[in-house]
């Protein structure tokens, strides 16, 4: 995470914010950092969090009575947008016949068989209370499985706030993790198969496991070129390594079938969280019953969890996936991406900004560098001080990005065309006061 240094001229510390900022001061005493995950202080931008009452369809509201049009979509979960009717019944009603049974219960089978059904690779899965969990689950899966240690992520990836995957991941380090983990978890570089070739030679029969995100979210959204997800299903078959996808942002949000269905290449476990459960906390991961069958009771890989697989969030699930399933949401997601993105490129077009917009379905990034983000080392290009002057400047005037230069904007289906138009006009503005009038 880049700390901001800058000095801002925005509207924080005057009184569009002065609830949130009361709040702020207080907050910081008894919770460390003002937040319970870091990614939603304003470390990266300046400034100091805003605090919000509620959320509803495409919009958030703030305790100042600010009102935003919302592209960070819960990091993810709100693909629907906030609070559609037929998540909050569903949830509403099986709150009332007990929130937590730590038994097994139908909706456990039900949403089971909602996400085999769309996902192919999937033959079981076991559902879990965070992408973390689910990540952290699947590499043990793994390594229990291929009988070794070692596993491969991408530098600049992000996976959850497990020993593993923190343990090198480049960007976000952390102290307190164990050296055994950090010599477990070797780097490559996203979309260069010769990396990975490279670690597999290096390392001869020690890799077991690659862990990766088929489109990033966490450098800038960075599609993979044409070569890169088939390549490492080629090496993880030739290598006896097991392949997991994290699809923590990309399950059910770029298709039914997530990324999988839309490159056409099939994991061995794949990860979920996020948008499979409308907004309840959630993970999941599946797989062959081959692989999966290696799970205690049935195998000898030990994972568990008190509310793994609780009844509110399984109903949340349901729904969700009920309202996916006709396939006119991601028609919606589409356009209005599109809309976004598109209308954005023709108003920037002959500005020679040095400005890239990525976007793969209803995920995009405005990155702040002359070059295409293609992997960690190109994301290092970005400049966060624009950055932060235009996050202040659409905060200031009623949209709200996630508050940091790389990580991935979310549309969802609640987004209108009016919404989408509203924000290019924001946006375009807030770019011509980073940039000046001409560049
Ligand atoms: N994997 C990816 C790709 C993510 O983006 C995230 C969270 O942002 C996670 C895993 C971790 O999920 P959670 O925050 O639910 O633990």
């Amino acid at each position: 995470m880049q700390k901001c240094e800058i000095k801002l001229d925005t509207n924080l510390g005057k009184s569009r914010y002065q609830n949130s900022l009361d709040h702020g001061k207080k907050i910081e005493q008894v919770i460390p950092g003002g937040v319970d995950s870091p990614f939603r202080a304003f470390f990266e931008v300046g400034g100091q969090a805003i605090f919000f009452e509620k959320a509803l369809g495409s919009k958030l509201y703030d305790i100042d009575k600010n009102i935003y049009i919302d592209y960070l979509g819960a990091w993810g979960p709100a693909i629907l947008g906030h609070c559609p009717e037929d998540v909050v019944r569903a949830c509403q009603e099986t709150l009332a016949l007990g929130p937590v049974f730590g038994a097994p219960h139908s909706l456990e089978l039900e949403m089971a068989q909602c996400v085999i059904e769309a996902c192919p690779g999937v033959e079981q899965i076991r559902f879990v209370s965070s992408g973390t969990e689910a990540v952290m689950s699947a590499i043990r899966l793994a390594r229990g499985y291929s009988g070794r240690e070692k596993i491969i992520m991408f530098e600049g990836g992000y996976h959850g706030h497990s020993d593993a995957t923190l343990a090198s991941s480049g960007h976000l380090s952390s102290s307190g993790i164990p050296g055994g983990s950090r010599t477990a978890t070797l780097l490559a570089t996203y979309n260069d198969l010769d990396s990975v070739r490279a670690l597999f030679e290096q390392n001869k029969d020690q890799i077991g496991t690659i862990i990766v995100e088929p489109v990033s979210g966490s450098m800038g959204v960075v599609a993979p070129n044409k070569d890169f997800l088939p390549g490492l299903r080629t090496l993880c078959d030739r290598y006896n390594a097991v392949l997991i996808f994290d699809e923590v942002i990309t399950g059910f949000r770029l298709a039914r079938g997530g990324a999988q269905e839309l490159y056409k290449v099939k994991a061995d476990l794949t990860c979920f969280g996020k948008a499979l459960g409308g907004g309840m906390p959630i993970g999941a991961y599946g797989g062959s019953k081959k692989i999966m069958q290696q799970l205690i009771p049935s195998g000898d890989v030990y994972q568990a969890g008190t509310f793994s697989g609780n009844p509110v969030t399984m109903a949340g699930g349901i729904a969700t996936l009920a309202l996916l399933a006709d396939g006119e949401a991601y028609k919606r997601l589409e356009a209005r991406s599109a809309q976004l993105i598109d209308g954005l490129a023709a108003q920037i077009a002959g500005k020679n900004w040095p400005l890239q917009l990525q976007r793969v379905g209803s995920m995009f990034s405005i990155l702040f560098t002359d070059k295409p983000v293609m992997n960690y080392q190109d994301s290092l290009t970005i400049d966060h001080e624009r950055f932060s002057v235009f996050f202040h400047e659409l905060l200031d005037n009623g949209v709200y990005m996630p508050p940091s230069g790389v990580d991935a904007g979310c549309v969802s289906a609640a987004h209108s065309e009016g919404d989408i138009e509203e924000t290019v006009a924001i946006m375009i503005a807030a770019l011509h006061k980073v940039f000046g009038p001409e560049v």
